[in-house]
């Protein structure tokens, strides 16, 4: 079983800690970024698994992150309180 921190293919500040275990054979190692929360398996293909590889137009900074929309959005109060 790999228990490395690694980094996170997808933010630039993100550390992904092992999330979970194949369950026998020591085949797969599940990773999840404590940043971003993007999640991604062992045995996947590198664009997926390393920074350097992973597309782009798919990564997120700090900035991206805090100007998210909220999803679903919440709508507003039906009436006053
Ligand atoms: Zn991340």
């Amino acid at each position: 079983m790999n228990t490395d921190n690694q980094p996170c293919p997808r933010c630039p500040d993100g550390t992904a800690t092992v999330a979970t275990v194949s369950p026998s054979g020591n085949i797969w190692t599940v990773y999840m970024c404590r940043v971003c929360h993007f999640s991604w398996r062992s045995t996947e293909p590198k664009r997926r698994t390393e920074s350097a590889l992973y597309p782009e137009a798919f990564r997120l900074t700090a900035a991206d992150m805090a100007a998210a929309p909220d999803v679903p959005a919440v709508p507003p109060l039906r009436r006053n309180p």
